[in-house]
């Protein structure tokens, strides 16, 4: 006997989302299902973003430079799909102190254009508060396991606020140093303690 339901199935948690970045031209506006924003160094290397793995690290041993990169989930409007999104270490700051300030980020909407449209733009990220009653929002992503799929290392090679004896870190705790290697960028990633989900 069929079982017929009036909504499809929920996908299991952490698997089937796209990883998305600002475009180059327009504007992307996300209603945001995660709680915090969370982030590792990351090399660019092998013409994608990968982890940076620390021990036994391609990119490291490559000698290719680090940014941290953080990572929320959301629906992107209007079309209500979850997604996550990657920001720049920036702009992961204003996100961060938004959270900071709200004591979360769910049920936020959160607008991400680029300073002048212009590809490599400087990333502009602003966020308001919304009636979280009116949003529907699905249960959140398990956003460190959904990139364990995405960058293809094994989940369990991930710790969130912490190390494991090889595999990514999913905070940073000394932001100035990475791992021993430069950052790519001048200013250096946020400190951890914005950016720590504790
Ligand atoms: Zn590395």
């Amino acid at each position: 006997m069929p079982q017929f339901t009036s909504r499809p199935p929920a996908k299991p948690t952490g698997y089937g989302l796209d990883l998305i970045r600002t475009p180059a031209n327009g504007r992307i506006t996300l209603a945001l299902t995660c709680e915090n924003i969370i982030g590792c160094p990351t090399h660019w290397y092998g013409g994608r973003t990968i982890p940076c793995e620390e021990v036994e690290c391609p990119g490291c041993a490559a000698t290719v430079s680090w940014r941290w990169h953080g990572y929320v989930s959301g629906l992107v409007a209007p079309t209500r799909r979850q997604v996550l999104m990657e920001f720049t270490a920036q702009a992961s700051e204003t996100i961060a102190d938004y959270h900071d300030s709200q004591g979360t980020l769910r049920g936020s909407f959160l607008v991400a254009q680029r300073h002048r449209n212009r590809h490599n733009g400087r990333v502009i990220v602003a966020l308001h508060a919304a009636e979280l009653e009116k949003l529907n929002l699905p249960a959140p992503p398990d956003v460190t396991a959904s990139l364990a799929i995405i960058w293809n290392v094994p989940q369990t090679a991930i710790a969130v606020d912490g190390k494991t004896d090889r595999g990514p870190r999913l905070t940073v705790n000394d932001p100035e140093k990475g791992n021993n290697r430069p950052a790519a960028i001048a200013t250096g990633p946020p400190t951890a303690a914005g950016i720590q989900n504790t």
